[in-house]
């Protein structure tokens, strides 16, 4: 489109998208990037990304260069553009060769606003050479994410796109993701040289969902009293194993349920039934492997239950972001345990993937337990985690009943110098037995009775020493041996908690059961 010298971003809003204002951080975004400055933004998917580098690309001089991953999305965009009368093209490599030529006349006389193209195509030099020699207003980079080595949209040729940062020095750039845990987004940033100051985070909150995360203790039951609330109402519970998936499933239909599974291993036919079952329905709890998400949209599903642990924070908070689509009340459960902890662990350490990457999902598992942990709100650990913020939100489980702290420091002590004594390569059951002074044949044959932490932590139960360890474990003060036994040793903050003896409040290990009456308000 022609524009006025004075067209402003709000006007563009108004007459080519008809939207009357910008919505969470797009006006700053829109404007930041106007005035010449690059930007990285992430925003989740749906929060309006598109408008963020369309809008500064129609109103500053020159062309704006899109850079995207699927052919079939910048088709869609390209129509929708044009149909709002907006000069939009696309540069495929299948383009027949006179209208590529005409293509890039139409650049060269400054009469596209928009050119969307792939990163292989974009790559190429006779490409590179043609818009060194047009008038480019930004470069969006979309999906950026792809270009992290680590993450799991690796694509080879978005590495390469520092070729523009280059090529174009002066021209502003943008990276747009909806996906990016610190180390990726620092991945993006430094590799596109996009300063911290022009990094942009926000509109992550759903604040009608309500999260709350529980221990396992009796998940079925747990699962009961959950789903009690929602009597009625549709929804998915969500389990790591195909296996688990028809057993809950089953479970739930005897307790009167209508509950479909839904996963990978299932035929096509029957997996497509399902889904449409749960998307009609009035009252459907799909169980499901993380195979069902893609293309789920149900504006009323009322809860998401995690019965097993997520595989990160990220899945986490894209699998309960599948309930409340209408903005609705929605209401959302995760349980996790040891064994999931163990579970996960071992598929990290024994799994053929580098180091380092290795690392990365150590990190993982340990922002989710950190989130499962915390004491304070967990929506504020949830979006602090994408870099985004809130004051704490009075819904969720923490907020609604703040947990109880108690001195840990006499217990922590005591579980770090069983550890010790027991030479620090037994696992968490084993140490417990030792500390509540159980006498089993392992022990007898280790001698461990006769040791001076034996029977020194009678004052808690087994259960309440596995929320310890675990609390432990979560703050870093013990280690798991990563081999896969499982054996518990003291981690190096673990021995200057020892040294220096400061006061440690750990979360009470409220029974369960207690909570689960309260939460069972009908
Ligand atoms: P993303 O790329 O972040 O997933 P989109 O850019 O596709 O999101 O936008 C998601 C939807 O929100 C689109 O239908 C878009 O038209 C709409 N949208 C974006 N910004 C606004 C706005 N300011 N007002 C109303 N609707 C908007
Ligand atoms: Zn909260």
């Amino acid at each position: 489109m022609q524009i006025e010298t004075t067209t402003t971003a709000l006007d563009v809003l108004k007459t080519v998208y008809g939207y009357d204002a910008f919505r969470g951080p797009q006006a700053g975004i829109v404007d930041h990037v106007i005035a010449g400055n690059n930007a990285f933004v992430l925003m989740p998917t749906g929060g309006g990304k598109s408008l963020c580098y369309q809008i500064p690309a129609i109103v500053r001089p020159g062309m704006g260069l899109v850079v995207s991953p699927l052919l079939a999305l910048m088709a869609d965009q390209v129509a929708a553009l044009r149909q709002a009368g907006v000069r939009a093209a696309a540069l495929n490599s299948d383009l027949p060769a006179d209208e590529r030529r005409a293509l890039w006349r139409d650049i060269h006389a400054g009469r596209l606003d928009l050119l969307y193209v792939a990163p292989e195509t974009l790559l190429r030099n006779e490409v590179l050479e043609q818009l060194g020699r047009a008038r480019l207003s930004l470069i969006a980079i979309d999906e950026a994410h792809c270009l992290s080595q680590w993450g799991h949209d690796f694509r080879p040729s978005y590495r390469q796109l520092d070729t523009l940062v280059r090529q174009f020095p002066d021209t502003p750039r943008m990276a747009l993701t909806a996906t990016a845990d610190a180390p990726t987004r620092a991945e993006i940033q430094s590799h596109l040289d996009i300063a911290e100051a022009d990094a942009f985070i926000a509109g992550f909150d759903r604040p009608n969902i309500r999260y709350a995360i529980e221990e396992k203790d009796n998940p079925r039951a747990q699962l009961k009293g959950f789903l009690k609330r929602h009597e009625g109402e549709s929804g998915i519970v969500y389990c790591l194993s195909k296996r688990k998936t028809e057993e809950t499933a089953a479970f739930l239909r005897v307790e009167g349920y209508d509950a479909l599974a839904y996963h990978a291993g299932m035929d096509k036919a029957a997996r497509e039934e399902n889904q449409l079952r749960f998307q009609h329905g009035e009252a459907v709890v799909m169980v499901a492997t993380i195979a069902f998400g893609m293309g789920i949209d149900k504006p009323d599903v009322r809860f998401v239950a995690h019965v097993d642990l997520p595989s990160s924070i990220e899945a986490y908070y894209q699998e309960t972001g599948r309930a409340g689509r209408d903005g609705l009340p929605s209401d959302t459960l995760m349980l996790y345990g040891a064994e999931d902890i163990a579970l996960r662990t071992r598929f990290t350490e024994e799994s053929d993937a580098p180091e380092q990457r290795k690392r990365v999902e150590r990190q993982k598992l340990d922002a989710l337990l950190g989130l499962a942990e915390t004491a304070g709100c967990r929506r504020q650990v949830l979006l602090s985690y994408f870099g985004d913020h809130c004051e704490p939100c009075g819904n969720c489980d923490t907020c609604a009943e703040p947990p109880e702290l108690f001195d840990g420091t006499i217990a922590a002590q005591k579980a770090l110098s069983c550890i010790y004594r027991t030479g620090e390569r037994f696992g968490q059951a084993y140490t417990i037995d030792v500390l509540i002074g159980a006498t089993n044949e392992r022990i007898l044959q280790f001698g461990h009775d006769q040791i001076s932490t034996f029977g020194i932590g009678t004052e808690y139960d087994k259960r309440a020493w596995r929320a310890i360890l675990r609390q432990l474990i979560a703050l870093r003060l013990v280690a798991v041996d990563l081999a896969g036994h499982g054996g518990l040793s003291i981690a190096p903050l673990g021995r200057t908690f020892l040294r220096e003896k400061p006061t440690l409040m750990l979360r009470v290990p409220s029974p369960p059961r207690a909570r689960r009456e309260k939460a069972g308000r009908t």
